[in-house]
């Protein structure tokens, strides 16, 4: 297909470093850029313990956070009180996306005055964030959001049902470090539900209208390997090869979704989280293949000679690795993939029927829907959450 004429800031952190290993440079980087830390870590701490004890051998004063759940407005408003009474000049973010986003918040909200409400689109008053967050370092431990490159930071409000983002491109860390050695002790369920996570975070911004030359490389590069590497890691968690290809597609997913948006999948992944207990990769893993399904039939309909049908074609024959595949080819390779990682239905976490319509209709007004590649009428959107369901 012929380039066209494009223009864009490419938004990443300042630095990456990837590979088995990188977490080494943790503590020399974290002294070269302050003296106290707030370190935000997951409940399964012992895969950063190793690292909190680096950072004190270091000499770096610590302060500690435990991000147990999905951040909320309350926990990082308790989290940046804290921090400010430790006077901390530094956040380092050692875990899943969960803390990741917690950690990006933190270290945004401890440069400004104020509560996290001033700053949060939707249900807060949406102030923009205009001070440079603190210096900020974020190793992630699962392969799945690609929050170390992202600037934005999701926040739930549980009395609002709803999730909402911190945004600005002051957000983006410093330093991220992409150690796939620190995913080695993922469970089954998470390396599943991350990596499809992932896997989504590619196709979606592939087949985005606000998809670039520069981000169609990265998804061409992440989707082959993560067809590839997932399943792998899925049957052998300690196969090192396999984890470093799905940390590789999870920084690509982070770049490409912040570079190129995203699309239906995360429209209704959004609502989902918000009014119920379902974690972020789940949500995504058991709307992907519905959602795949409606934008390729609608597209039939309603663009057959657009690009985007065109795009999922090009899926479809790099998942397959057959050069005839149809999208909908695709589309039946990725229902298989989530058939074999075991992939549970969102009624597993308490979905019902009864839900749709309030799903359908958040869904529709989020922010990830206006980068799927054809507006999708109502049936359509029910279609994708039922079946999901
Ligand atoms: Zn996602």
């Amino acid at each position: 297909m012929p380039l066209p004429a494009a223009s864009f800031e490419f938004a990443t952190a300042a630095r990456i470093r990837f590979g088995a290993g990188t977490r080494q440079e943790l503590p020399i980087a974290a002294v070269s850029m302050g003296r106290r830390a707030l370190v935000v870590t997951g409940s399964a701490a012992n895969r950063a313990a190793e690292l909190t004890g680096a950072l004190a051998d270091a000499g770096m004063e610590i302060e500690p956070l435990v991000v147990d759940a999905e951040p909320t407005v309350a926990m990082i408003r308790e989290g940046a009180s804290k921090a400010r009474q430790a006077n901390c000049d530094l956040v380092i973010a050692i875990g899943g996306g969960s803390v990741l986003d917690a950690g990006k918040a933190l270290a945004a909200l401890l440069a400004h005055v104020g509560d996290p409400l001033d700053y949060l689109e939707i249900i807060g008053r949406g102030q923009p964030l205009t001070k440079p967050s603190l210096p900020l370092i974020a190793a992630p431990t699962t392969a799945g959001t690609g929050s170390e490159v992202t600037r934005n930071a999701v926040l739930a409000s549980p009395e609002h049902q709803v999730k909402a983002s911190l945004r600005s491109a002051t957000m983006l860390p410093r330093l991220a470090i992409v150690d796939s050695e620190l995913t080695l002790s993922l469970p089954r369920s998470l390396t599943a539900s991350t990596g499809l996570d992932a896997l989504t975070q590619l196709i979606e911004p592939y087949v985005s209208a606000r998809a670039n030359p520069m981000t169609d490389m990265f998804c061409i590069d992440g989707i082959e390997r993560g067809a590839r590497a997932l399943p792998r890691a899925f049957r052998d968690g300690d196969d090192l090869e396999a984890r470093t290809e799905m940390s590789w597609v999870s920084l690509l997913g982070g770049l490409a979704l912040a570079n190129a948006g995203l699309g239906a999948v995360h429209g209704f992944a959004a609502p989902l989280g918000g009014m119920f207990p379902i974690p972020h990769g789940a949500a995504c893993a058991a709307v992907l293949p519905y959602a795949m399904d409606v934008n390729v039939r609608a597209l039939r309909r309603r663009a057959p000679d657009g690009e985007a049908l065109g795009r999922y074609g090009h899926i479809a024959r790099i998942l397959t690795g057959d050069g005839n595949a149809t999208a909908e080819d695709g589309v039946e390779w990725v229902a298989q993939l989530c058939a074999t990682l075991e992939v549970p239905p969102l009624r597993v976490y308490g979905v019902t029927a009864a839900a749709i319509p309030a799903l359908v209709e958040r869904a529709a007004r989020s922010g990830s829907m206006k980068g799927n590649p054809i507006a999708l009428e109502a049936a359509e959107m029910e279609e994708i959450v039922a079946r999901a369901v």
